[in-house]
């Protein structure tokens, strides 16, 4: 190697390589960047060197600068040489590598022409995928090519990327897509021909192939000497260290950093180095531990904080550096005693690594740089670079030399492989060989009980490609280069066509090497780019097939290589070798990592085989089961006796986490050959195999009744294992063969080569097989016992049982969770596989009968009860016997009924469609279901074809649709499938038998209407003939005398102790074996056995028994069998019966037989159950008052409170008649009850501003032409900015803008000051103490008295205040004192209900009453708005809304007291509009219903009839609105224009009368030059359009008036009776006019009778309005006349997310980072403007304070389908469902998670919108939050800032599902303590890659678990660690609660805050 001529050569002329070797190796030789400084200084450098790096790369790269130009074509370049550009690289001028962003973020951009996408994913943007076109869900999309056009109707579903998710577009992969997708990126054509021809230039591919050759063997040259960050090094070269430093050998210890430090032909032979000390991350201390620690080093950087951080980002980071390593040594050491990982680093190697990490950044930056011609080149040129085979390190000096000299036993040790044990290269500078290994032929008969024998292999041949070579070093790269490293190379390589299968084939060759890296050589495992490699690579057809494929071995080196380290950690147990807890001290966590990495890699590869023959080839099988079979039965228990446990046992964890992963292995393995079928003989040679394994254990067997072997173990004693996944596997396998063969397989097992041996015979009939067996009896297999077998399943089922009934309660709780996590969980479905290994052992073991029930009643610990040797209630079991025997009977029902794996279908399609069927029914029976749920409960296996399952859902039920705001439609079971369902299959297993057995008789009962009590439940049987051969005499265990007599005992057992606790189990198994024996012989059979015991006795016995003792239900079973018995052998039986009780007795029986009485008595449940709810209602009592009362009479509003409703017909609000009233008047005290009291009454009321008061857009002629027709969305796919809305968010601070809401509910006054008080509420801001919604006032209310009967229009000269006070009961001068009292602390809690009036001099009690008035004409103004989205509203909008009706009588009521009793208020002074116009000089109108104000104000205060004033206000504005009209006429030719439209748009308005004519014509003739050029026609066009306006714009006001009427009415009259009349006219009814009466006759109409005109048109041209403006107009304004509702929202939620650039937003917040391309924004309702998400998540308050209406507002949030309601004040949200339902009826996130299109459902949105225009959204919030809210009152938010984690937030649940809490079992084990269930675990447990629900996710929480318990503290992500990890486990897990011993009082129970309580803790 002879390099020394480079240094002779002139720079400048060299050849560009040489150039840049010379450049790379030599960087510590330029000058800005020797010698050591400062961190300030270090940081300066750094950037210096970052320029350094990438200008001379791109400069070399580009064609020695040529091509610049072409690639950063707006970049200035002033230089002329790359020694020049090298000079001035400190300066930013010539940063010509810098792009502006508007370039980086061009739509042009992204284009990929040629190539796969590969675009990694930035946090906040979505990925894509769909469900039709995506070969798996890993397939996606990026924004940029995602395109809508190609998923029309298809199932899209989105994810979020954020900072956990990785992965790479997919766009352009023809392996990931089903179908040809169009990128969208392509779509989008280049209209810049400049740029054009820009892009076409053509790169030097040569000079950018040679740059990445260079800077790669440089790099690779540097790290290859780079050992000392290695952990296999670090210890040694510190302890080296350390030992100099302490014999104080400076110059040793010189000389050995010298020696190890990077070295290349520049390195100054001889010139002392300085040195630095390097600190590395870790991930097993926290961040005060390694503050503390790096305090300890005393870093030269005072901000310890900044350098701690700088390690945690950057994954190292430089303590100190010195030119003196002395003064570096204690430092050195000091950090690593405290735990850190640190380096003494050269500074010339220090600046070589830096420049390395610069090299990496750069090519991250090249394929950034938005030039698809570019971008091919260089990642072709990349890809060829990382895979050629090569020599890049042929030049390169390794550390062997310096390892040789100074550690020498490193390499001489034992181990084979020293190299790669040390992670290094080996001598030749390549990669050493790993250790493969190999199954030889001699291995692949039999399944070893420890390790199958296999043999290594030498001499692999690796590509040696600077791709290994980089993935071998992966551990020696600190965390950000390791990630920038990765980020360059895997989506490069992954989405490339040519490369991808490469990079596959050169990661396979060394997955030995890097698994092995992961385990024991790796600082930070988890980093590893293996896992990354793995989802890019083998998720991928291709790819897999490769590694499956051929003569290479991949996949068993792969298995094999992952066994390695698995069999680290095993221990032989009874002769097999298991895995055993990891229990080397292992801070890295690296075993966990790597055994998870090793098994989701199998997994993975598994379920991408399209060949299931390949997973049964004899070495793969071995392979993959030998992984699995160290997981067989690993988990051992022992049960405890004494004390009772005080720390739980967690080493469950571990076991239950892998195990679980080795069942998903075995389902995938399982998948495959179900789905893709397999050749039969390999099929029968896996069992063989298994066989091999399973079957030849050595145990120990016992005697019994001297003639029976059967196994000798107890399960209560001995260590017992209860997962067994290679069971569970061997029962999957026999189950896809026909049963003869499968025991045929097995009984040869040693001589399967023996070609002449006897066939079994086909039809296994008793007798056929006993004699088979007899006559082959010395050629079967000798040891064959299946119960070697099967006897493992029955330790499992006995041991649930047990700890089930709490025999091992003295183990804690985590075994009660451990098993039923076992049993009861779908997926796993290993009980039913117990269960068949069972039902085989009867089948197998048919020679001897007894010995197998023997065995059985042995391990159930019955054997010797059974034997008479002890007595019932004498066992083991003590007083948990009958429990035990509940299971024990349950269990032998399974065995003969459960027959699904023996079912004979004629397709694998029907075997799938039986099974889901069977699943829906046993799930939906018990109560409807929402989709989401129930697919939830339903296994994943049966639900992945979408298809299969809802065709069987909609065989099976009925859909019901939702009804309210927040509920999702449900799924109901038909019902004449209630009789299919048997309450003692397994399917059935998570419910108790009796309730099952009610639940279904009810539904029968409603079928066939008969008595529910003499319903008979069936057993459901498979009938032999749908069965397999080898299974139809299944039941004929059952029909053996040793069996009949269990039976027998039993029945025994309950009579004589009278206990019934099994009894119906019992009967219904008995009912079961006479129904077997029916099908398999005949109908008139009856099995023999059952006789010859007196069973039908016991029957009678029972039948007889006393009322008390058993149920009906039993007896009436009893009775049924009974007879069937009868029927059958009617002498045998009464022959026994007679002999058994007499003559007498029998004959009775038969007589009453004749006369069936029905004995109502209930069952022992419904009497316990009864016992309990009577105890309930005790508890219940003090709540019950006036809640309950209060709860019946709001039914219908306030049913979404009431979570406990078992109901689930019920919806939540109930969206048609939310409005129903509460009857009556009712004048009780909501809090002391006392209706006598003479206290002052108050009612909470909600005073705020609204933003439903609009200015009109007067020339717009939409407004006023477009007919008001209900609710209405315009889903023409864009939100119009709303022109309007600024007025209503800037005019909505003003006082005179409030309106009042109310619940109506009555509160003493007294008593109100007192809740206050004592719930530490103010009176400004409390809730309803009996509704709880949102109040921030009262209103003073008084009872009315009858007063007249109808009511004059034209109520006399007085105000009608005075003239309304008479209907007021009159009040004594005291109680007037009173009152004023009373008024003035009311109003001076509101600052009079306006803070100017009450800063003004205005302010009195009486002017009060005028404020009041401005607001009481606003609510009426909203209540007239809000009826507008009625449909025939101007008919119908006096109806109903009696709650709205009632707060508006209040609200008068209050003003004509204070009225009554302070007096007139001085309307004359209009003191209001003066106060608002000093307040708001320059602005517009305070509001925009001043008109309407205007009526009111006089209506009530002046002494004017009402006509008349009604009548003076509408003429008035009338003349005002012409003037206006024609005084802002239309230029001719703008007119002609909008008549055009309107013609077309709308039906022409009608010319107008004549008298308005001529009004008109004069103020036309005042106005002369506007109408220029105006013709004749077009004259008359503009009246008619003028007074079209005109119609609608006084309209509101009209409808108002009468609003008002009806409130007078009201007030005089009593309210239930009365009918609205004036003038003896019935309003209501007089208003719904003939069929169809235009708007000009409805004005008509409504002005006849308010004014006394007979039409509107005498109004105007009445002449009572003087010249000049009246008093008070001045202010008077034109409002909105249009619907006003929320915008208008798209028709598909999936729009927004698709198709952003469809739906044109207003951006709040342009800045924010990648705006554009982000999807985690939300949509204000009111505003239409688009809001990202702020980092401190407060954009939604942000937004209502700064740019809406700022007191509350609704948001949709697309990516969740949600909407969040927000109030301001107290800061408080809650999420509901947005109004999209999915074609299942659901709504919200479960909605979308499927990918299923959700449509807009105009009733939710429509009701959405009434609460918003009624100001109801702050009072549904309290409502919703309940509780919740008093804490947002009290601390005014501050909590809710704290807990704005998404996770944890407020969602409304559903009220009609989710209520798994059905108190079956009151105050029982607590089942009802998650009522948060609508928070789906899915959404807890996303995972990496997005995908909810795998057994990644499943690591994903026991690790989260883990780690708390390893570390006691908080892991910071996932705050709430027992839930998700609770629900993990399902219902049982739950018990855990440590809420558990409650009373039955439901925490959540909506009323229970009782006042009189005593305070709760605060
Ligand atoms: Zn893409
Ligand atoms: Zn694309
Ligand atoms: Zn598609
Ligand atoms: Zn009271
Ligand atoms: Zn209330
Ligand atoms: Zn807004």
């Amino acid at each position: 190697m002879d390099l020394n001529f480079i240094n002779n050569v002139g720079t400048e002329q060299l050849h560009p390589p040489l150039k840049l070797f010379n450049t790379l190796r030599s960087v510590h030789n330029v000058k800005s960047f020797m010698g050591v400084r400062g961190p300030t200084e270090r940081i300066e450098m750094d950037h210096a060197l970052k320029r350094y790096i990438f200008k001379l790369l791109y400069y070399i790269a580009l064609d020695n600068g040529k091509d610049i130009k072409f690639l950063f074509p707006d970049s200035n370049i002033d230089f002329n040489s790359l020694d020049e550009l090298l000079d001035k690289s400190s300066s930013e001028e010539t940063d010509f590598y810098r792009m502006k962003s508007s370039q980086m973020n061009n739509k042009h951009s992204f284009k990929h022409s040629g190539r796969n996408c590969g675009r990694k994913f930035k946090v906040g943007e979505p990925l894509y995928r769909c469900q039709e076109c995506g070969f798996d869900d890993t397939c996606v999309l990026c924004i940029h090519c995602f395109n809508p056009k190609d998923h029309e109707n298809h199932h899209i579903y989105t994810d979020m990327c954020n900072d956990f998710t990785t992965g790479i577009c997919d766009c352009g992969d023809e392996e990931a897509w089903n179908s040809e997708l169009h990128c969208k990126a392509d779509e989008i054509t280049n209209d810049n021909d400049s740029k054009e021809s820009i892009e076409e230039h053509q790169f030097n591919e040569e000079s950018i192939t040679m740059v990445l050759t260079e800077a790669l063997n440089y790099f690779l040259d540097l790290f290859n000497q780079n050992i000392e960050s290695l952990p296999t090094f670090t210890k040694d070269i510190t302890m080296t260290l350390r030992q100099l430093t302490q014999e104080k050998k400076i110059t040793e210890v010189k000389s050995f950093l010298e020696d190890f430090k990077y070295k290349n032909i520049f390195a100054d032979e001889g010139s002392q180095d300085q040195f630095t000390v390097m600190i590395y991350n870790d991930e097993y201390h926290n961040y005060s531990q390694a503050t503390t620690a790096l305090r300890q080093g005393s870093p030269d950087n005072v901000h310890t904080d900044i350098l701690t951080s700088k390690i945690d980002s950057e994954g190292r980071a430089m303590l100190k550096c010195s030119d003196d390593v002395e003064t570096l040594m204690a430092g050195f050491f000091a950090v690593q005693t405290n735990g850190l990982c640190a380096t003494l680093t050269s500074w010339s190697e220090f600046v070589h690594q830096e420049t390395c990490k610069y090299i990496i950044q750069w090519m991250g930056h090249c394929l950034t740089i938005p030039n698809s011609n570019f971008q091919s080149i260089f990642r072709d040129a990349l890809g060829k670079v990382l895979t050629t085979p090569g020599d890049a390190l042929t030049h390169s000096d390794g550390p062997l030399q310096n390892i040789h000299q100074y550690f020498p036993n490193k390499l001489s040790g034992t181990t084979t492989h020293p190299h790669l044990d040390l992670s290094i290269l080996n001598e030749f500078n390549r990669i050493p060989q790993g250790y493969h290994q190999t199954l030889p032929e001699s291995s692949l008969h039999s399944i070893s009980n420890t390790l199958n024998q296999t043999i290594p292999v030498e001499e692999k041949e690796y590509a040696n490609s600077r791709l290994q070579l980089l993935l071998y070093f992966d551990n020696r790269f600190w965390k950000k280069l390791r990630k920038d490293i990765q980020n360059v190379i895997i989506p490069t390589l992954a989405s490339s066509i040519i490369y991808k299968p490469i990079f596959c084939g050169q990661v396979v060759q060394i997955f030995n090497h890097i698994t092995r890296s992961i385990a024991y050589m790796d600082r930070e495992p988890q980093l590893t780019a293996l896992r990354e490699c793995v989802v890019q690579l083998f998720t991928c057809p291709t790819n897999a097939k490769m590694i499956f494929g051929g003569e290479n071995g991949y996949f068993i080196d792969i298995v094999w290589s992952i066994i390695d380290i698995f069999v680290e950690f095993t221990k032989i147990d009874n002769g097999t070798l298991v895995w055993q807890r990891v229990q080397k001290s292992n801070p890295t966590k690296s075993y966990g990592i790597s055994l998870k990495q090793g098994l989701y890699t199998i997994e993975t590869l598994i379920s991408k085989v399209d060949d299931a023959n390949i997973l049964l080839r004899p070495a793969e099988f071995i392979s993959v089961v030998t992984l699995c079979k160290l997981f067989n039965g690993a988990w051992k228990i022992v049960r405890k006796e004494g004390e009772h446990v005080l720390h739980e046992d967690q080493h469950f964890i571990p076991y239950l986490e892998y195990t679980t992963s080795i069942y998903s292995i075995i389902q995938t393995m399982v998948n495959a050959v179900v789905n893709e079928g397999c050749d039969r003989q390999l099929l029968l040679n896996a069992i063989r195999l298994i066989n091999s394994f399973l079957g030849y254990k050595s145990l120990t067997y016992k005697l019994v009744h001297n003639s029976h072997e059967i196994i000798k173990f107890s399960v209560a004693v001995d260590r017992v294992a209860y997962m067994n996944p290679i069971h569970t596997l061997f029962s999957f396998l026999i189950e896809n063969v026909p049963l003869v063969e499968a025991y045929e397989t097995i009984i040869y097992q040693d001589s399967n080569s023996a070609p002449q041996l006897p066939v079994v015979p086909d039809s296994l009939t008793f007798n056929a097989m006993l004699q088979f067996k007899e006559e082959y009896e010395d050629k079967l297999s000798q040891s064959f016992d299946f119960l070697k077998i099967s006897d493992f399943s029955l330790r499992s089922v006995v041991l649930c049982s047990q700890i089930d009934v709490g025999f091992w309660v003295r183990n804690g709780m985590s075994v009660l969770h451990q098993t039923s996590y076992y049993k009861n969980n779908p997926e796993l479905n290993t009980y039913s596989r117990d269960i068949h290994l069972n039902q085989l052992a009867f089948l197998w073991e048919v020679d001897d009968t007894p010995r197998v029930i023997y065995n059985l009643l042995d391990r159930w610990m019955l054997l010797e009860w059974f034997d008479g040797k002890v007595e019932f209630k004498d066992t083991e079991y003590k007083d948990k016997i009958s429990l035990i025997i509940q299971h024990f009977v349950a269990f032998i029902y399974q065995i003969l009924t459960e027959r699904q794996f023996f079912q004979t279908f004629e397709s694998a399609n029907c075997k799938k469609m039986s099974q889901i069927k069977n699943a829906i029914m046993y799930n939906l029976y018990t109560k409807p279901l929402s989709y989401s749920k129930l697919l939830r409960l339903v296994p994943d296996y049966l639900t992945e074809n979408s298809t299969l399952f809802d065709l069987a859902l909609n065989e099976v039920s009925i859909f019901r649709e939702p009804k309210g705001l927040a509920d999702n439609g449900v799924f109901k079971l038909k019902e004449i499938y209630y009789s299919k369902i048997d309450p003692l299959r397994v399917s059935n297993l998570g419910n108790e038998f009796e309730s099952s057995a009610s639940i279904i008789k009810k539904h029968l009962d409603k079928e066939k209407g008969g008595e529910e009590s003499k319903i008979i439940l069936q057993p459901q049987l498979v009938p032999p003939k749908n069965m397999d051969d080898g299974a139809k005499l299944l039941g004929s265990f059952t029909r053996h005398p040793v069996f009949a007599k269990i039976i027998y005992k039993l029945l025994q057992v309950c009579l004589d102790s009278e206990d019934g606790i099994f009894l119906n189990e019992l009967l219904h198994l008995v009912h079961g074996i006479f129904k077997d024996d029916e099908q398999v012989n005949g109908k008139s059979s009856f099995p023999d056995a059952y006789l010859s015991k007196p069973i039908c006795n016991l029957l009678l016995s029972i039948v007889n028994s006393k009322t008390d003792v058993f149920s009906e239900n039993i007896r009436t079973k009893a009775d049924y069998l009974l007879k069937r018995m009868i029927t059958k052998r009617q002498e045998e039986v009464f022959d026994s019966l007679v002999a058994g009780f007499g003559d007498d007795y029998v004959q009775q029986y038969k007589n009453r037989k004749l006369s069936e009485g029905v004995n109502l008595e209930e069952s022992e449940r419904e009497r316990k159950k009864r016992l309990a709810k009577k105890h309930q209602e005790r508890l219940m009592a003090k709540f019950n008052n006036q809640q309950n009362k209060f709860m019946k009479e709001n039914e219908d509003e306030f049913k979404e409170r009431d979570k406990e409703d078992v109901v689930d017909e019920e919806g939540d609000i109930n969206m048609t008649d939310s409005d129903k009233i509460v009857e009556g008047e009712d004048f009780t005290c909501s809090l002391c009850q006392d209706e006598s009291s003479t206290d002052m009454y108050v009612i909470p009321a909600y005073h705020d501003h609204t933003p439903i008061f609009r200015k009109s857009r007067f020339g717009d002629v939409d407004e006023y032409l477009k007919e008001w027709n209900g609710f209405d969305n315009d889903d023409s796919g864009f939100v119009k900015e709303l022109e309007d809305i600024s007025d209503a968010v800037s005019n909505g601070t003003k006082p005179t803008r409030k309106v009042f809401v109310s619940c109506n509910h009555h509160i003493h006054y007294n008593c109100f000051k007192r809740y206050i008080q004592k719930k530490r509420f103010s009176s400004t801001a409390f809730i309803c103490p009996l509704c709880q919604t949102f109040s921030n006032s009262v209103l003073v209310v008084h009872p009315t008295v009858k007063y007249q009967n109808g009511m004059d229009i034209s109520i006399g000269g007085n105000p009608a205040c005075s003239a309304l006070g008479n209907s007021l009961a009159t009040l004594n001068e005291q109680e007037k004192t009173n009152l004023l009292t009373t008024f003035d602390a009311v109003l001076t809690d509101t600052q009079y209900f306006d803070k100017q009036f009450h800063k003004s001099k205005y302010r009195s009690i009486a002017n009060a009453a005028e404020i009041l008035a401005v607001n009481f004409a606003n609510t009426i103004s909203m209540l007239e708005i809000a009826s507008r989205l009625d449909k025939d509203t101007n008919n119908t909008f006096l109806v109903g809304k009696e709650q709205r009706f009632k707060t508006l009588k209040n609200l008068l009521i209050f003003i004509i007291q204070i009225y009554k009793t302070a007096g007139a208020p001085e309307v004359e002074l209009d003191w209001v509009s003066k106060l608002h116009r000093d307040e708001f000089k320059n602005e517009g109108p305070a509001c925009r219903n001043e008109l309407f104000q205007i009526i009111v104000r006089s209506c009530l205060f002046k002494d004017q009839s009402l006509s008349s004033c009604i009548e003076e206000v509408l003429t008035v504005y009338s003349q005002l609105f012409f003037e206006d009209y024609v005084g802002c006429a239309l230029s001719n030719r703008e007119f002609n224009e909008t008549w055009n439209y309107v013609t077309k748009t709308y039906e022409a308005p009608p010319a107008v009368s004549e008298k308005v004519s001529v009004y008109m014509d004069k103020l036309i003739v005042k106005n002369k030059i506007n109408f220029e050029g105006y013709s004749e026609v077009n004259l008359e066009h503009f009246k008619a359009l003028a007074y079209a306006s005109f119609l609608k714009q006084i309209l509101p006001t009209l409808r108002r008036c009468f609003i008002l009427l009806k409130t007078f009415q009201l007030v005089t009259s009593e309210y239930e009776d009365s009918q609205f009349i004036i003038d003896s006219i019935n309003v209501e009814t007089s208003l719904i006019p003939e069929a169809s009466s235009s708007l000009k006759e409805t004005i008509d109409r409504m002005t006849s009778i308010l004014a006394k005109c007979d039409n509107i048109d005498e109004l105007i041209i009445n002449e009572i309005a003087a010249d000049q403006l009246p008093v008070g107009y001045e202010q008077v304004s034109d409002e909105y006349c249009g619907v006003v509702k929320l915008i208008n929202l798209s028709k598909y939620l999936n729009t927004y997310v698709t198709d952003t650039n469809a739906i044109r937003l207003t951006e709040e917040n342009r800045r924010s980072r990648n705006s554009s391309n982000r999807l985690d924004f939300k949509i204000c309702l009111t505003c239409g403007a688009k809001i990202h998400s702020r980092t401190d998540r407060h954009e939604i308050s942000k937004h209502l304070s700064q740019n809406c209406f700022k007191p509350f507002g609704a948001f949709l949030i697309p990516n969740s389908s949600e909407i969040c309601l927000q109030l301001s004040q107290p800061p408080s949200s809650i999420f509901i469902s947005a109004p999209y339902l999915n074609s299942h009826g659901e709504a919200g996130r479960n909605a979308m998670k499927r990918g299923d299109l959700t449509t807009l459902n105009l009733t939710r949105y429509e009701h959405l919108n009434k609460l918003w225009i009624n100001n109801d959204i702050p009072g549904y919030i309290s409502r919703v939050m309940g509780d919740e809210f008093r804490v947002s009152i009290l601390s005014n938010g501050f909590l809710f800032a704290l807990n704005r984690d998404p996770a944890t937030r407020r969602r409304v649940p559903p009220t009609n599902e989710g209520d798994d809490s059905e108190e079956e079992e009151f105050g029982g084990n607590g089942d009802d303590f998650f009522t948060d269930e609508d928070i789906d675990e899915e959404d807890r447990f996303r995972n990496m890659n997005g995908q909810p629900g795998d057994v990644r996710d499943f690591f994903q929480i026991f690790q989260t678990v883990r780690n708390a318990m390893d570390n006691g503290e908080n892991v910071g992500e996932d705050v709430d660690l027992t839930t998700p990890f609770l629900q993990l486990f399902g219902q049982q897990f739950r018990g855990a609660n440590p809420n558990n011993d409650n009373d039955g009082i439901d925490p959540d129970e909506p009323f229970h805050d009782d006042t009189d309580d005593e305070e709760t803790a605060w």
